[in-house]
């Protein structure tokens, strides 16, 4: 994570918000020690759960069955779960799809950085395989593409 601290200038913000100094660093302290590593921890859950709506949004799209009362499409909400048991050897993470969910087993050796990456390439590859993301044949250079914008400042 990038050190914020020489971008901000305590005097400029104690006027601009009509604080105190100490209350300016005391907040940006707040930020950088408390809220920031448990918001990127959390940045990993919310992107899992967008991957899960856009996949729910295609399979709408691409299965509208009527059901018997009027036409509203009836299949469970799509749900990407995460284990950590892998089943396949020499791969870093291996995805395991059903018809209404899929389970991303990852290797958890290694720092939380490179399971981040890991985690992120296989959803990356969940949006290529549900034809949400387009980007056939580079498969590969796409996901971390994906990941680039996806990650940014988050990551860094
Ligand atoms: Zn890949």
């Amino acid at each position: 994570m990038a050190d914020n601290s020489n971008k901000n200038d305590w005097e400029e913000l104690a006027k601009k918000f009509k604080v105190t100094r100490e209350e300016c660093e005391q907040c940006f302290q707040f930020n950088e020690k408390i809220f920031r590593p448990r918001y990127e921890k959390s940045f990993l859950a919310a992107t899992i759960s967008v991957v899960e709506g856009l996949i729910n949004e295609k399979l709408r799209e691409d299965t509208r069955k009527p059901d018997g009362d009027g036409g509203t499409p009836v299949f469970p909400l799509y749900k990407i779960m995460l284990s950590g048991k892998m089943s396949r050897k020499n791969v870093k993470a291996f995805i395991r799809t059903f018809p209404n969910g899929t389970v991303i087993e990852y290797d958890t050796n290694g720092n939380e950085k490179e399971i981040y990456n890991t985690i992120m390439h296989a959803l990356g590859h969940l949006l290529l395989q549900y034809g949400v993301l387009a980007g056939v044949p580079h498969t590969e250079n796409i996901v971390e593409l994906f990941i680039h914008f996806v990650s940014d400042g988050i990551n860094d």
